[in-house]
């Protein structure tokens, strides 16, 4: 912001326009008499410029902005999809936005966040929820948190976790937060968990049990999935599933009967509400039965008086964030959940599948595919093989240049020159036959003018960034 405000001193005209605000008709006040000198402002530079450019600047600069309502948003893992408009409706009505957290319990809201906990539960399967968490990683600290009571009342001594290679990144980290040492278990070639490897892991004694993100970060839905869990539970381990990636399970299979007995969702990527740049995000917890005592507090329960909160529960994990939530987020998939119904959500999880695929199947053609297989939401490419020795920042860079975004790059990490694709459920066919059209230049450039690519991007108000500079000298201000 500070730096959009010098912007605008510059554009300052020589012309003197102050004369256009007009003159004082009240008496003046003594400000001293009203405000303590300390807290006086010296001076307040006014810029000097008329209303149109400030208008015309502020436009400029929304320009260079891009998200998924200019064009694809390919981020992998990200599932940025069109979020419905009314949807931002609905959450800017003032029965929303005027209430307090502390007012009376009987407004509706208690029984809005009651009733979707209940959507939820049907959507995955699992016997009760908390919406508290924040976002996706927060909902990994609480269920493992949750994971660590459980064994902690039972007197269970249980230190360890198993998180595959294959897993979002949040995962070790949420695990290491919650004060588990991590066993990693290296994915075999179909880019599925190796079962001997699992089952030797979890001899091990204190492991708690497995971490796993399905379908993994390859795009690849694990098919012994209900053996994984059958292990682990075996050796009295629990099983968590990173469901921040459900998008294309929707009303197809469940985690629960997946065997899963805690989960996370991340609504703001799959139930409609526009993310990136931090946030607000909403990562709720689902549990099984068992675990219910021990969901963060404060807990609702139907009583009839209505929802009401419960906070008399000395299982519990604790508090874990003010109030109920990130509120406006939990509105939108609401109304998401309830306008696209049981049928329209399983709509959403097949074409989602069928989008990636379709790019899967055409890409392949010029793009190296390493787990060559048909994927879910997602699936990963490599600079593998691109001519002339051009690499995944290259490609990157270049597909700015076409006024698209780019893919993820780089992650995950256990495939060398990644770019994971998501195109979601939301892309016309027309625009993932751009998106291919755009790839297959870049090939093209690759073989014939790759020296375009390496100074790739030419048409954005920033070229190529330093990126090594920026991480060794970083200037964080101006
Ligand atoms: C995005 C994502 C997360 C983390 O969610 P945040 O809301 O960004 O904290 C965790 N796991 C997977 C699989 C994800 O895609």
């Amino acid at each position: 912001m500070c730096s959009n405000i010098q912007l605008i001193f510059e554009k300052e005209t020589e012309n003197e326009l102050k004369n256009f605000v007009p003159q004082m008709d009240i008496d003046e006040v003594d400000i001293n008499e009203i405000l303590p000198n300390t807290l006086q402002r010296k001076d307040l530079p006014i810029p000097n410029i008329p209303e149109v450019e400030i208008v015309r600047h502020f436009i400029n600069l929304s320009n260079r902005n891009y998200g998924v309502d200019s064009g694809i948003y390919p981020l992998g893992s990200c599932t940025m999809k069109y979020n419905p408009k009314v949807n931002e409706n609905i959450v800017r009505m003032p029965e929303f936005t005027y209430i307090h957290p502390l007012q009376e319990e009987n407004d509706g809201c208690l029984e809005l966040l009651y009733h979707i906990s209940k959507l939820l539960g049907e959507i995955t399967g699992m016997d009760g929820f908390t919406l508290q968490p924040a976002a996706g990683a927060h909902g990994e600290l609480v269920g493992l948190l949750i994971m660590k009571k459980y064994f902690e009342s039972k007197a269970l001594k249980k230190l360890k976790i198993i998180v595959p290679d294959s897993a979002h990144g949040t995962n070790p980290a949420s695990a290491k937060m919650a004060g588990f040492s991590i066993i990693e278990i290296q994915s075999n070639k179909y880019g599925e968990i190796p079962l001997d490897q699992l089952e030797f892991a979890m001899q091990e004694g204190d492991v708690a049990g497995i971490m796993l993100t399905n379908p993994n970060t390859l795009g690849v839905f694990d098919r012994q999935i209900k053996e994984i869990t059958k292990i682990v539970h075996e050796n009295s381990g629990l099983c968590y599933y990173d469901g921040a990636n459900i998008n294309p399970m929707l009303g197809i299979c469940r985690p629960r009967d997946m065997g899963f007995d805690i989960i996370h969702l991340n609504l703001h990527k799959t139930f409609s509400t526009p993310h990136g740049g931090g946030g607000p995000g909403s990562g709720p917890i689902g549990v099984v039965n068992e675990l219910i005592p021990f969901l963060p507090e404060p807990c609702l329960i139907s009583t009839q008086q209505g929802i009401v909160c419960n906070e008399n529960n000395d299982k519990s994990i604790g508090r874990i964030k003010a109030f109920w939530g990130n509120f406006g987020v939990i509105v939108r998939a609401y109304a998401y959940i309830l306008a696209l119904g049981a049928e329209g959500l399983k709509r959403v999880g097949q074409v989602a599948v069928l989008n990636a695929n379709y790019l899967r199947v055409l890409l392949q053609k010029n793009f190296n595919l390493p787990f060559n297989r048909i994927c879910q939401h997602e699936f990963v490419l490599s600079d593998r093989g691109m001519p002339n020795e051009v690499t995944t920042e290259d490609i990157a860079k270049r597909i700015l240049d076409h006024g698209l975004y780019a893919p993820t790059i780089y992650f995950p990490l256990i495939i060398s020159g990644a770019l994971m694709i998501e195109p979601t459920e939301t892309e016309s066919k027309k625009s993932l036959d751009y998106f291919v059209e755009v790839m297959n230049k870049i090939y093209e450039e690759a073989k014939n003018d790759p020296e375009i690519l390496k100074n790739a991007p030419h048409n954005t108000s920033v070229k190529r960034l330093d990126a090594v500079l920026a991480a060794r000298n970083p200037i964080l201000h101006d």
